[in-house]
């Protein structure tokens, strides 16, 4: 398969904050060291700040520092960035990027292509977008692609309203929504799992199925975005992009060709048909938390966490049951759980098939049902748990659990979500970017619970930090007769 490199100009709003420094530099860097990018790309940085190239360059330096690049290929990588102190809602700003953008075309070669990459706050995004349009800088030989990164509104309607903003100046095939879990190398694997191995597919629904649980737990709190996530929560920052996108993953039909449009599609199917929740019935399917003080562990309340509010009513923890009303998952639960300050960092899928329909060793044991465990961080890999022979003349089981391990093969380094996902957008392939139907249907999913939520106030604090959540969560489980797998491996023996 011959790989096409990409030439193209980034250019990068906000390209002095975090995400800049953190993930982008980075991700542009190790993509120019594998030989994925020609020499003829450029970034441009702008923001706020009053720095030059050479600034620019420095911290670009610093935030490569731990791949120890020597002297000269810093230089090399480096003179390909520029930087344009810019205001947003100045004009003569965006002359000036126009022109810098067609001299650097000339100077790298980079044929007219351009991505705008929103790394600031979305309030800026349509003015952007607007003047990008009206002052003629996505008026180019080549294409313009944008990028925009969560959080995409924080309901429907804002949602809604950003999109319109964004598509008076770019076309939906020209928009990259970014959810940086489906550039995950094991949220990628999910779709070679089901439809790479015959093992899978034919027991993938409810007659094999009894139900599926994901967890996305972090060990930290909120460290010191308090004032951002207490107007957010659990439910926006998590469930709403992150989480039903693995749900769509895991549910969606196989795709006709694995092509953006087409894989799109069968997701989108599956956002459709999530059983509606009327705003009455949440307190049935999803259970919210905040953590409290741990004295055992030295660890903060949530409410005593810097900028949050002393009454803050922000769920830290949310846990739900998810019903996908179509011919293959009508009647399997899919279990979500997630949430801040938990016993352990860790992202995983459980997939839990039907018990036998008996049980032949009952006398003496019980046969305890298989699982498939997609390991998505931060090991990657899969497992999957079957009962084995005890040693023994007694006939007796025993777990057994076989392990693929994505990321401890030797030499094995798997690329960044950011690093995938970027070099994704160069190429032109949106396949893991979200579509607006996507964004829509599970905002408008999540809304219903924002509002139930949003008229109650909550019992909140209800579980202690370093928890693994509130015991409402796992009755949510118990009244249907299951219960939460534990995230640490070695629990899965029992023998
Ligand atoms: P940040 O506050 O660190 O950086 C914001 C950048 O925007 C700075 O470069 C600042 O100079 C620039 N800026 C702000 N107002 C401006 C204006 N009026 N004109 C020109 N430039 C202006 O923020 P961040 O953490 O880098 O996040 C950026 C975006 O990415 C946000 O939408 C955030 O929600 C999203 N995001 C960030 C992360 C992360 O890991 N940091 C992860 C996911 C999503």
């Amino acid at each position: 398969m011959t790989v096409t490199k990409p030439k193209s100009i980034v250019v990068i709003f906000g390209a002095t904050g975090d995400l800049a420094s953190r993930k982008l530099f980075p991700s542009i860097y190790n993509l120019y060291k594998k030989g994925s990018l020609t020499e003829s790309f450029a970034v441009v940085g702008v923001a706020r700040r009053p720095w030059t190239n050479e600034i620019l360059r420095e911290n670009v330096a610093k935030s490569i520092e731990k791949y120890k690049p020597t002297e000269a290929e810093l230089d090399d990588f480096c003179k390909h960035f520029f930087y344009l102190p810019f205001d947003v809602t100045d004009k003569s700003s965006y002359q000036e990027l126009k022109n810098m953008l067609s001299s650097l075309d000339n100077e790298f070669d980079t044929e007219g292509n351009r991505i705008f990459y929103m790394a600031m706050a979305p309030e800026f995004f349509g003015t952007i977008a607007e003047n990008l349009k009206n002052e003629g800088v996505t008026d180019t030989n080549g294409w313009t692609r944008l990028v925009i990164e969560k959080p995409f509104g924080h309901d429907y309607d804002s949602a809604k309203k950003l999109n319109n903003d964004i598509r008076a100046a770019f076309q939906e095939h020209e928009i990259y929504r970014i959810d940086h879990y489906l550039g995950k190398e094991m949220v990628q694997n999910i779709e070679v799992i089901r439809f790479a191995n015959a093992l899978f597919e034919p027991l993938w629904n409810n007659r094999y199925i009894s139900n599926i649980q994901i967890t996305s737990s972090e060990e930290l709190g909120v460290e010191d975005r308090g004032g951002y996530y207490d107007k957010a929560g659990a439910l926006r920052d998590m469930v709403q992009n992150h989480i039903l996108q693995m749900v769509a993953l895991l549910a969606m039909e196989p795709p006709i060709r694995l092509e953006t449009d087409e894989v799109r599609s069968e997701k989108i199917k599956v956002l459709r048909a999530l059983r509606p929740l009327h705003v009455d019935e949440v307190d049935s399917y999803f259970v919210r938390g905040q953590y409290a003080q741990s004295e055992g562990l030295d660890m903060k309340g949530y409410r005593e966490e810097t900028n949050v509010p002393e009454e803050s009513n922000t769920e830290t923890y949310v846990a739900g049951k998810i019903y996908i009303d179509n011919f293959r998952w009508a009647g399997v639960p899919f279990y979500i759980r997630t949430g801040k300050r938990m016993a352990e960092k860790s992202t995983k899928i459980v997939i839990q098939f039907k018990e036998l329909p008996l049980n032949l060793y009952k006398d003496v044991t019980d046969v305890e049902p298989n699982l498939l465990i997609i390991h998505i961080q931060p090991d990657e890999g899969i497992s999957f748990v079957l009962n084995g022979k005890k040693a023994g003349p007694h006939g007796l089981t025993r777990r057994v659990k076989l392990d693929y391990c994505n990321n401890c093969l030797d030499g094995m380094n798997t690329p960044e979500a950011y690093e995938r996902l970027l070099h994704d957008c160069m190429l032109g392939d949106a396949t893991n970017f979200t579509h607006w139907d996507e964004v829509a249907l599970s905002w408008k999913y999540v809304d219903t619970i924002s509002k139930a939520w949003s008229e109650k106030t909550a019992q909140f604090p209800n579980y202690e930090a370093g928890k693994m959540g509130p015991k409402a969560a796992n009755e949510l489980l118990e009244k249907d007769g299951y219960h939460w797998w534990p995230i640490l491996d070695n629990n899965y023996y029992s023998v």
